[in-house]
């Protein structure tokens, strides 16, 4: 007797009681269990003590953590229960998550293995399909979602959008300046996404919210001047920085082209490998690089101070608000009269934007960190290439970038 409840321990295994343990046909270890009597007949959504209704499928098998090598599962009758709530379910089990084959302990460690490791690497270990890792951290995440409230004394936030999939498919995201965390996450970029995320929070923690940082789209704007009113909307750093270094590269393309049309091939191979010299960051640039920049300064009169003008707006974000302000101006002058079309286009737009502008240096937001939880969520996308849908996305994202990510089993 003793051996048997050895058993539930090595399964990680409460609140069951172990009938039998046996070897199936292809070796796998099999431990057959009853939930005690108290776990017995509850809903599988919300566990409450329901009616019993019939005996659904009969047996049932749920997959555990492997035992060495070996595969191991839990084997138990299914029964289903009606429910007040949610009609007839499969009823719950203490082992395991509604609707899933795995116990909870294994899909815990699908998890944790998912937000430290590869995605070879969990599918290989774990010795499933990267699709199931996908459906496991849903479940995972929506638990997790459930216990903890996100959104709670939220009052400093950043909406923005990422592009998860070629074709424009795209997730809204809302960060916490404060924590610097992930808080949530929905598929869409549109007005009704971030209405959705108003709703989730409700109207008064609404009225907590003091200030929103989001890009120059109406679509965020709209429903943040609707819902929160009183909070000040900040237009953030990277997305104005964004659009310098667009514009740059559009007189990059405009100077490469002429070039090209006059012939001057040289000059067109030069400018294409410039390309890197003019993005990057001057503290970034490698030797190589400064040379190229020097290059230009003295060859490329219109392209030096498309650059210049980039990194004049990009020292905005060094100052302090007064200074800051000025510099905003004279580079609103320069940018107006610089005939360069792109740049005199980014002028409007950043006239358009200058109060939201001008406030995110106020506030000093902190760029870097809502720009490294972008950079963190991209390489997310990249690891989830092959779920199959947004919601396994959003649960890897969740857990990893709010916090969610459960600790390995024991
Ligand atoms: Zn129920």
């Amino acid at each position: 007797m003793r051996g048997i409840r050895l058993w539930a321990g090595l399964f990680g295994l409460q609140r069951v009681v172990v009938e039998a343990v046996k070897a199936g046909i292809e070796g796998e270890v099999i431990v057959s269990v009853r939930p005690k009597w108290r776990e017995r007949d509850r809903c599988g959504v919300c566990r409450r003590r329901c009616p019993g209704y019939d005996l659904g499928e009969g047996r049932r098998r749920w997959r555990a953590l492997d035992l060495g090598s070996t595969f191991a599962f839990v084997e138990a009758d299914a029964p289903r229960v009606s429910c007040r709530r949610h009609g007839v379910v499969v009823c719950a089990v203490p082992w395991a998550r509604h609707d899933s084959r795995f116990t909870k302990a294994f899909e815990d460690q699908v998890a944790w293995l998912a937000c430290n490791c590869s995605k070879t690497a969990v599918a290989a270990l774990q010795r499933v399909a990267w699709r199931t890792v996908g459906r496991i951290l849903e479940r995972v995440a929506s638990e997790a979602r459930r216990n903890v409230d996100l959104l709670d004394g939220l009052r400093r936030i950043g909406i923005d959008e990422i592009s998860h999939r070629k074709g424009q498919r795209y997730l809204t995201i809302v960060v916490d300046h404060h924590t610097g965390r992930l808080v949530w996450a929905a598929a869409g970029r549109d007005r009704k996404t971030v209405l959705a995320f108003f709703d989730a929070l409700g109207e008064e923690r609404c009225k907590q919210i003091e200030l929103v940082s989001c890009d120059m789209a109406t679509w965020i704007s709209g429903p943040v001047a609707e819902r929160c009113p009183a909070a000040v909307r900040c237009v953030d750093p990277f997305h104005v920085v964004q659009l310098a270094t667009d514009a740059l590269d559009e007189v990059r393309r405009e100077v490469w082209r002429e070039a090209r049309r006059q012939g001057n091939l040289e000059l067109a191979h030069e400018l294409k490998g410039a390309r890197f010299a003019v993005w990057k960051n001057p503290e970034n640039l490698t030797e190589r690089q400064q040379a190229k920049l020097s290059e230009i300064q003295r060859t490329n009169g219109p392209l030096y101070r498309a650059y210049l003008l980039k990194e004049q707006l990009r020292q905005i974000y060094r100052l302090s608000g007064k200074k800051a302000e000025k510099l905003l101006d004279r580079w609103l002058a320069w940018a107006r009269r610089c005939q360069m079309p792109s740049f005199v286009k980014l002028a409007r737009t950043i006239t358009a934007q200058r109060t939201g502008i001008l406030a995110a240096i106020k506030h000093g937001l902190s760029n870097s960190r809502v720009e490294q939880l972008n950079t963190q969520i991209r390489l997310i996308t990249r690891q989830a290439f092959g779920f199959h849908s947004p919601a396994a996305l959003i649960a890897l994202a969740m857990l990893k970038l709010a916090g969610l990510c459960p600790p390995l089993p024991r």
